[in-house]
């Protein structure tokens, strides 16, 4: 299967329509990033976002002289029921595992494209010139050979998008592991990791530029080998030591790599469309890294250097640790004491996303409401396992979206509140973040709860711990209530009790 691309190295001139229908497709991408950035605008952002991929993908199958569009059309059927099926099947918990997944096979695909074009320049239309030879053999016959010379800036090309593509991929499987549970969340810290991480990120960049400026396969294999091996070392490098509190920047950031990895890929291609989406992929991953440090109050710098700033004794877990008194009350209790307050602030963790119980949550706050209390819901940015996962949860139970609020619009609110009504969410209400130096989540801001009058606190046993793996102050506080239970199955209940 060949195809010939749009524009080539070559300087075969770009046909004004496909230029006008990638334009075309880059603006529905666009008003898609502006669809999502709202919960009530987001399904016409996936519409826009879906009509900008079709006209792409069309555009490309029918300007390119696709040898064998059979093979294609059976590809896309097999990729698309498999991503039907995925997306048909996958629960919400597991969103963000399988956000990496992907993002690992879109780092794959660049350092697929990249290594295909170098090795079959010509199906690429990156041949700039041809280097033919004879040589003489001992018998006196001679034989011809000859190889296509690339241009060094497509030679660079190529590179970035090799390198950053398996940066993506070696990075995206580290954080599936993480993510889903099969590897420690914890960070592993190796002994002078910065200095191994400089060290390789300045060889891949060395060998790039000898790679841009080698001829013929003899010079250039050995290079582009080795700079591949090193790119997909330093992408596993890089997400080993983030763990606990940091890998919300990890997903938002890899979503980054794989942006720039589809753009650098777009320049190998000479496809604009690639271009472009990579870009805004890119751009767009790299600004909400960027929301998500400011968030956290981490820098930017030091989780893209690799967990610059974590320490040796910033893992530590306090699972297990000694027994302490607690409070423990009934749905009962917790209908009784939510009746009789002014003021509820509601704050949702992962929990409510393992249990489903938004529903039920929104049915309890309806008849809270009509008893005349006032209900507002409280979302920390790195609540759940997703950016904006409480945010889509929530739209779905149909809560008005004036009642939901940031961190830093509600945080001032809890010392009017009569209860916090903390439902899966742990990590993110911990006071060891403002407290306890040596925790994981140290210096991430969190919700004042200790500050409201009574807190509920919804979880299913006093063993589990939330993602960072640390004990919570608040659950033996003397205001607390620890209503041990499924989240959905003690909201149920407590909405039978108001009923
Ligand atoms: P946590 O992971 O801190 O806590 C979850 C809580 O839910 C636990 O206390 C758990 O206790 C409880 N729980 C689990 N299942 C149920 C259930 N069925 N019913 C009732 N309770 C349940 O969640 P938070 O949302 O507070 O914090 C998010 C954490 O995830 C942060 O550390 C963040 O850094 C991290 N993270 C966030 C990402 C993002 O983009 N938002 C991405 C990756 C990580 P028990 O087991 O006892 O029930």
């Amino acid at each position: 299967m060949s195809a010939t691309p749009a524009h080539a190295a070559t300087g075969e001139a770009v046909n004004p329509w496909v230029a006008l229908a990638y334009l075309v497709a880059g603006i529905f991408f666009i008003l898609a990033l502006r669809g999502l950035s709202s919960p009530s605008t987001s399904r016409t952002g996936n519409r826009f976002g879906m009509a900008g991929m079709l006209i792409a993908v069309v555009t490309t199958l029918v300007t390119h002289d696709i040898a064998n569009i059979v093979e294609i059309g059976i590809a896309i059927a097999i990729g698309g029921l498999i991503g039907f099926l995925i997306a048909r099947r996958i629960a919400m918990t597991a969103m963000p595992e399988l956000v990496a997944a992907f993002h690992s096979l879109v780092g794959l695909a660049a350092v697929l494209v990249g290594w295909a074009a170098y090795l079959n320049p010509a199906a690429f239309g990156l041949v700039a010139s041809t280097f033919n030879f004879t040589a003489e053999m001992r018998d006196g016959s001679t034989i011809a050979g000859g190889y296509g010379i690339i241009s060094p800036v497509s030679k660079i090309e190529m590179g970035l998008g090799i390198a950053i593509g398996a940066i993506t991929f070696s990075g995206s499987v580290i954080a599936f592991l993480k993510l889903s549970g099969k590897m420690s969340g914890s960070p592993i810290l190796l002994p002078f990791r910065h200095v191994i991480n400089l060290v390789t990120l300045a060889a891949i960049i060395v060998l790039t530029a000898l790679f841009a400026m080698a001829n013929g396969p003899a010079e250039t294999l050995p290079l582009i080998v080795a700079m591949t091996v090193l790119a997909f070392a330093i992408g596993f490098l890089l997400i080993i030591p983030i763990g606990g509190a940091d890998m919300p920047v990890v997903v938002s950031m890899l979503n980054s790599y794989s942006g720039w990895a589809a753009a650098a890929m777009g320049f190998t291609l000479g496809n604009t469309a690639m271009i472009i989406t990579g870009a805004l992929v890119g751009s767009s991953g790299a600004i909400l890294s960027y929301i998500m440090c400011r968030a956290m109050n981490r820098s930017f710098l030091s989780v893209i250097a690799g967990g610059f700033g974590a320490d040796a004794s910033s893992g530590g877990s306090t699972e297990g640790g000694e027994q302490r008194p607690y409070k423990q009350g009934s749905a009962a209790d917790a209908a009784f004491m939510l009746e009789q307050a002014e003021k509820v602030i509601i704050i949702p963790g992962y929990g409510m996303a393992v249990a489903q119980a938004q529903h039920a949550l929104r049915e309890m706050a309806d008849l809270l409401e009509e008893k005349g209390v006032e209900v507002k819901y409280a979302i920390h940015p790195v609540a759940g396992r997703m950016p904006g996962h409480m945010n889509v949860l929530l739209a779905e139970a149909q809560v008005p979206y004036e009642n939901v609020f940031e961190l830093e619009d509600i945080n001032s609110e809890f010392a009017q509140a009569d209860v916090a009504f903390i439902i899966g969410a742990n990590d993110v209400v911990n006071p060891a973040a403002k407290t306890d130096k040596s925790s994981p989540i140290y210096g991430m801001p969190v919700f004042d709860v200790d500050k409201a009058k009574q807190v509920f606190f919804i979880k299913r046993s006093m063993g589990g711990v939330g993602y960072a793996g640390v004990d919570n102050d608040v659950f033996y506080m003397d205001q607390t209530m620890m209503l041990l239970s499924d989240a959905k199955k003690m909201v149920e209940e407590i909405v039978k009790a108001l009923d």
